[in-house]
């Protein structure tokens, strides 16, 4: 996979060499490409931004370093073959569709993303719908609250995306019984511990020193039920075992 940044703080990206993604990209799993936007100016201040057409405060980004960007980054033509192998721009943003483990997933599944990484109050619409008739676009948000930028948004998708590639995770059973994994069905995860078996008064629940598999599968499966319904009520939906008991399961 190929990841493409284009930013006008390219040092944000500097964490891309460490740990696991700078061993991936290393190893050749990945391959990363950090650019400054103001690479594409042509003025003497490298201007990125610009006051907004209607008024209002703050700065909105130029569409024509975009355009160059893209035109540096992207196949000429790509809209001609709608599907198969179009690179997939990320455009970070409040107003995005928000960002799961499913869209990590599914963002996992491409050969080539582009995140064009916003600032000031956003990018000039029309860079959008450009890059839609050169790639298949993905306007993704964090969360509900605003940064001042994209970087740490497409860090954030970018560590969640690479380690779902396989060969990426030195040992793929630790994506299986993650929270929001499909495995366990989008439940959050058990509380987890290690050695010592006391510490500070406070003892490792029995159950996981029994050796009994069985019984530690059981113990977790309720533990991660639990959490989620306290915590993220949201991820649950009613449902019935085959006799009729109802309990809850994971959406
Ligand atoms: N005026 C914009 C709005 O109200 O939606 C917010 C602009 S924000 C200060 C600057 C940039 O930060 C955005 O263009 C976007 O790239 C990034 N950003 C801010 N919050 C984000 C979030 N929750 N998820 C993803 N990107 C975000």
């Amino acid at each position: 996979m190929r990841l493409d940044y284009v930013t006008i703080f390219p040092d944000f990206f500097a964490p891309l060499a460490l740990s696991l993604p700078g061993k991936a990209a290393a190893k050749g799993l990945v391959a990363f490409g950090v650019h400054d936007l103001r690479s594409f100016t042509h003025d003497r201040h490298r201007t990125v931004d610009d006051t907004p057409y209607g008024g209002g405060a703050g700065m909105v980004m130029k569409p024509e370093p975009w355009g160059e960007a893209f035109d540096a980054l992207l196949p000429a033509d790509t809209h001609a073959d709608a599907d198969a192998g179009r690179p997939t721009v990320v455009f970070t943003t409040p107003s995005g569709e928000p960002f799961d483990q499913a869209l990590a997933a599914e963002l996992a599944t491409r050969e080539h993303l582009v995140f064009a990484c916003g600032r000031y109050e956003g990018i000039d619409q029309r860079v959008i719908d450009h890059a839609r008739e050169r790639a298949e676009v993905r306007e993704i948000s964090l969360g509900d609250y605003v940064l001042n930028g994209g970087e740490v948004a497409a860090l954030a998708i970018t560590e969640a995306v690479v380690r779902l590639l396989p060969g990426f995770m030195g040992n793929a059973e630790s994506l299986v019984e993650e929270s929001h994994s499909a495995e366990t069905g989008g439940l959050l995860e058990y509380p987890v511990y290690t050695k010592p078996p006391t510490w500070r008064g406070r003892e490792v629940p029995e159950v996981l020193r029994s050796g009994d598999h069985g019984k530690v599968a059981r113990w977790r499966h309720e533990q991660a039920v639990r959490r989620t319904a306290e915590r993220r009520p949201d991820l649950l939906a009613p449902s019935v075992l085959d006799d009729g008991t109802p309990i809850v399961r994971a959406v």
